[in-house]
């Protein structure tokens, strides 16, 4: 069996942690007999600097064409200025619109071996494990008019939160059958109090939850939810909400595993074909030095051949494999300080390595 897999490597660290993703697939290649090819494009920045667009035709088609994209992180202060439309991040509403990818898994769990590399409190961070489900392809991201004009000689900027019945009662759908398979428990977070958007999503999400009757449903202000998440994340199995708030949301989250880097995310629509990326951007502060923490792109790797190539025993395996690389106490900066299980300081490459390693000397328990 052949699977095709685009690779967009990006920006910034974008090629960094890329590269040690593919090493990871590669290894996977070997010991699964299957065939992955994998074919690299431009997108983001660098796009922008040898094509004179950040999504360019041949790597929206060659998406089109894939099962699953690996992609890195689009954007830099290079690009900064440019009018919005040429934006490197413009490429990551493009991919997602253009493909329909409405639903962002994003999983914030602590790791044992990480428990001091949050700035919380290890007794709020310990066990925690929830899943925010973003709608991806509505609301204020994509919502028209999204324009700048002048009024009297002062410009008026305009974004428009939009959402219709059916983006909320499918991206509902994909929060209540993931919670089926959990704790059974979604959070619907939401700013009904203020905003009309908010008032249809509480509506919309209520009759979805009538097809659940084995999941709790409860809702909760965004503003509120913010606070829990640092307060008792523990409370959380399902976190089901709208783009902009989940996208901040995730950020949020990232501190209670320690670092930002660690995490992954999938992009799904309505069939098996997935966007897979870490959440964090490009880092322009640590590019290019080989510093950065490939394992938010490693675990999204483990998503793609989840998701989108139901290689659930493989996926499992690298998940294994990082959750060992942490144990065995290697870290990379960015977990390295104030961390007493961390042992060995290593960089983007050596991290990969050693999760390449770890899964070809097969020692993982299954
Ligand atoms: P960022 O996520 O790039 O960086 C925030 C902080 O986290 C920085 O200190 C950075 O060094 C650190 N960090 C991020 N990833 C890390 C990793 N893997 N290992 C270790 N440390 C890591 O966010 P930002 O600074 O707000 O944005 C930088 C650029 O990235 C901007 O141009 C922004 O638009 C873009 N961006 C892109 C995406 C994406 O491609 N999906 C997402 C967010 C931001």
């Amino acid at each position: 069996m052949n699977y095709k897999i685009a690779v967009l490597p990006g920006d910034g660290i974008g090629p960094e942690v890329v590269n040690q993703g593919v090493k990871v697939l590669k290894s996977i290649e070997k010991l699964c007999g299957y065939k992955f090819e994998l074919e690299f494009a431009l997108v983001g920045g660098i796009a922008i600097d040898e094509k004179g667009t950040p999504l360019p035709n041949e790597t929206l088609n060659l998406c089109k064409e894939s099962d699953a994209i690996l992609l890195g992180a689009v954007g830099g202060p290079k690009w900064d200025n440019l009018p919005s439309h040429l934006r490197p991040e413009q490429a990551l509403l493009g991919l997602r619109g253009g493909l329909g990818f409405y639903a962002n898994i994003r999983p914030i769990k602590s790791y044992k071996s990480l428990i001091f590399s949050s700035p919380l409190k290890t007794d709020i961070v310990k066990d925690v494990d929830f899943i925010i489900v973003r709608e991806l392809t509505g609301g204020l991201y994509f919502g028209k008019p999204k324009e700048r004009i002048k009024k009297n000689g002062k410009y008026i900027a305009l974004d428009t939160m939009v959402y219709s019945e059916e983006e909320i009662e499918r991206i509902a759908r994909v929060a209540f059958s993931l919670a089926q398979k959990r704790r059974k428990k979604v959070t619907s977070v939401d700013k009904a109090n203020i905003l009309e958007t908010s008032r249809l999503w509480r509506e919309v999400v209520e009759k979805v939850s009538l097809d659940y009757s084995n999941v709790t449903l409860e809702h909760m202000y965004i503003d509120n939810c913010a606070m829990q998440i640092i307060r008792n994340p523990r409370q959380f199995d399902i976190i089901l909400t709208e783009n902009t708030f989940g996208d901040i949301l995730s950020d949020e989250s990232a501190v209670i595993t320690g670092s930002i880097g660690m995490l992954p995310s999938a992009s799904l629509g309505n069939n098996s074909k997935g966007l897979y990326e870490p959440i964090h951007g490009s880092a322009p502060d640590i590019a290019g030095k080989n510093l950065a923490n490939p394992l938010g792109t490693i675990l999204s790797c483990a998503f793609l051949l989840r998701y989108s190539l139901n290689l659930e025993r493989e996926a499992n395996l690298i998940e294994k494999a990082v959750e060992k690389v942490l144990d065995l106490g290697y870290v990379t900066q960015d977990l390295y300080k104030d961390n007493p299980n961390a042992k060995k300081l290593v960089s983007t490459e050596e991290m990969g390595d050693l999760i390449v390693e770890i899964i070809e000397r097969g020692e993982i328990d299954e």
